[in-house]
C-alpha cells in the first residue's frame, strides 16, 4: 500500500504500450491486460501526489462501487422491464412465486436508488460503497437468473449456429446471465466488501495479514 503512485499514462505510445483484450465467456471484451514496456509519463501525470496511489485507487473504487451506480440503475431498470415483458409473454409471470421474485427485484431496485441518492446528498458513511456493491452485485446476478427462467427451456438455445472454436452468438438475456456472474467479483469481490465493512465500519479485529 505504501510508496505507490497513481499515473495517467498517455496511451499514444504504440511500441511501449500493448493492450491485449481479455475475451470473456460472453464472447465480448470489456477490459484488457495492458503492458507498459518502457512507457513514459510526465511528472504532472501523477494523480493526488507522489506516494498516494493507494488512496487514489481506493477513492476510485469507492466511486465504482457506490455513487456511480446511480447511472447504472437506469440500465438495471431497463433490463428488469425486459424480463417482466418476457415473463408476461411466456406465461412465467402467471406463477405466483416467479411474480414474487420480480416484485422483490423491483422493490430492491428502489432501495438501491434511494441509497445512491442519499450518498449523492453528502451522507458519507465509510461502508456505503461496500454495502451498495454487495446489494447490486447479487441483485444483478438474480436478475440474470430470472431473465433465463422467464424464457424456460428455450433459454438454453442460442440465436445462431455454433461451431466449436468459433465465436458463439448470444441473445441479450443470455449475455445478461453470463456477464452477471462477474458482478460479485469485479470492483472488489463480495468477500473483500465484507472485510471492509467488518473492519472499518463494525471495528471487528483485522484479518491476519502475511508479513512482507
Ligand atoms: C468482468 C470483469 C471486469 C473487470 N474489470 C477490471 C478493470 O476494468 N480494471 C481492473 O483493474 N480490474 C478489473 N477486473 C479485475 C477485478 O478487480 C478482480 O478480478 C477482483 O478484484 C478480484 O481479484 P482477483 O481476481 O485477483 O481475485 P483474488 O483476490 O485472487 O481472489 C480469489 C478469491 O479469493 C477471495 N479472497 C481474496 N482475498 C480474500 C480475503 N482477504 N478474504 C476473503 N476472501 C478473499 C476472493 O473473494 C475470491 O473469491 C475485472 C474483473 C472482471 C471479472
Amino acid at each position: 500500500h505504501h510508496g505507490l503512485s497513481f499515473l495517467l499514462v498517455p496511451m499514444d505510445q504504440p511500441d511501449r504500450i500493448e493492450v491485449r483484450p481479455i475475451r470473456q465467456l460472453t464472447g465480448t471484451s470489456e477490459f484488457n491486460e495492458v503492458f507498459f514496456d518502457g512507457a513514459h509519463a510526465r511528472v504532472e501525470h501523477v494523480v493526488g501526489g507522489e506516494g498516494n496511489g493507494w488512496r487514489v485507487a481506493m477513492g476510485l473504487l469507492a466511486l465504482e462501487r457506490g455513487v456511480s451506480t446511480l447511472a447504472q440503475q437506469i440500465g438495471f431498470a431497463a433490463e428488469l422491464a425486459e424480463v417482466v415483458r418476457t415473463a408476461v409473454r411466456t406465461g412465467a409471470a402467471g406463477d405466483p412465486l416467479f411474480r414474487d421474485r420480480l416484485v422483490r427485484q423491483w422493490a430492491e431496485l428502489r432501495v438501491m436508488r434511494f441509497n445512491a441518492l442519499r450518498t449523492l446528498g453528502g451522507a458519507q458513511d465509510p461502508g456505503a460503497p461496500s454495502v451498495a456493491k454487495l446489494l447490486w452485485g447479487r441483485w444483478h446476478q438474480r436478475l440474470g437468473e430470472l431473465s433465463l427462467q422467464a424464457r424456460g427451456a428455450l433459454a438454453a438455445a442460442g440465436p445462431g449456429d455454433w461451431t466449436p472454436g468459433r465465436t458463439y452468438e448470444l441473445d441479450a438475456a443470455q449475455r445478461l446471465f453470463l456477464f452477471s456472474r462477474a458482478d460479485t467479483i469485479y470492483g472488489g469481490s463480495d468477500e473483500i466488501q465484507r472485510n471492509i465493512i467488518a473492519e472499518r465500519v463494525l471495528g471487528l479485529p483485522r484479518e491476519t495479514r502475511e508479513s512482507s
